[in-house]
């Protein structure tokens, strides 16, 4: 893999725009101690997405933004830009080269772009993922790390070759593959108890499901002889209604008669008492006349 260019702004002691350009070949960085050499390795490894501050030589994360000097106020952002070719088509992007950003600000705020385009800290690890260069591919070998592996006991300078020869990472993937496989059997296992269950549940449930498809059938039938005994009942009712009410069109004709007749009595009964009246008083003009005679 092939690193073309750096550009560093507020990054540690870099408050200025810097760029690096790496030409073919080796590129040497030199300086007096404490001239800011290893903040150039420092912001490689955090454009790459370091999240150890440890690893960055900070306390925390806000370290990295530079911090003002004798004569400079401090700056709100740190910025730094790694361009990788891609001629080879390492990285799964469509581009002869790849440009990925750390922007971080003072309130915190942070953000990644790859090739401009804004991004997540996952997509930056996912891009790095299988190229080398990553926390663990000790394609950075920083100060001190020379003495270190020299000073391993042989068992774990073992380890270190087989992390450098990226040989743990197909590790990491046999164990998680194996991890996997593990959790798939054990699923398996669940899967094979639920069918077990299920199938001891199959027959009563057949028997349940022919009871309730008989219900269902007894029900239609019950509902359809509900129905028709209504409608039953309905016409019954309408010609009993019918015949009752031409009984009560008779009645009132009857009833009309009678009071014709009542009313035809009444008169007859009102010149019987006049004709009586009438009577009544010649009687008395009789007697009067009667008694006139007798004295
Ligand atoms: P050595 O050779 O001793 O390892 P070096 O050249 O690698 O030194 P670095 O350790 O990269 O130097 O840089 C250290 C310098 O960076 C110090 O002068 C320190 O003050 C400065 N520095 C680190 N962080 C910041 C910051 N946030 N703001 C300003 N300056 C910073």
């Amino acid at each position: 893999m092939y690193l073309k260019r750096l550009e560093i702004q507020g990054f540690k002691s870099f408050a200025d725009k810097v760029e690096f350009e790496f030409p073919s070949g080796i590129t040497a960085i030199v300086g007096p101690n404490g001239s800011g050499k290893s903040n150039v390795v420092d912001s490689i490894r955090w454009v790459l997405g370091e999240q150890s501050i440890k690893n960055l030589r900070g306390s925390k994360m806000e370290d990295v933004i530079f911090a003002g000097s004798a004569d400079r106020r401090p700056l709100g952002m740190a910025q730094v830009s790694l361009t990788l070719d891609n001629s080879a088509g390492i990285f799964d992007v469509d581009f002869d080269e790849v440009t990925v950003t750390r922007r971080l600000y003072r309130s915190g705020e942070s953000e990644y772009l790859i090739n401009k385009a804004s991004s997540r800290l996952k997509d930056i690890q996912e891009l790095f993922m299988d190229t080398g260069l990553g926390r663990e591919g000790l394609s950075i070998i920083s100060q001190g790390k020379v003495d270190e592996i020299l000073s391993l006991k042989p068992e774990d300078r073992r380890g270190l070759i087989e992390e450098a020869a990226g040989i743990t990472r197909y590790k990491y993937r046999k164990r998680e593959a194996e991890r996997k496989l593990k959790d798939t059997e054990d699923n398996l296992i669940r899967v094979q108890d639920i069918v077990n269950e299920l199938e001891e549940r199959v027959g009563p449930l057949g028997e349940q499901a022919e009871k309730a498809r008989q219900y269902r059938e007894w029900k239609q039938q019950l509902d359809g002889l509900e129905l028709s005994l209504e409608v039953h009942d309905i016409s019954e009712n309408q010609s009993k209604e019918q015949q009752l009410q031409g009984k009560q069109l008779q009645m009132e004709d009857g009833l009309a008669q009678l009071s014709a007749q009542l009313s035809g009595q009444d008169a007859a009964l009102a010149q019987l008492r006049l004709d009586a009246q009438q009577e009544e008083a010649n009687f008395q003009q009789r007697q009067q006349a009667f008694y006139d005679l007798q004295n």
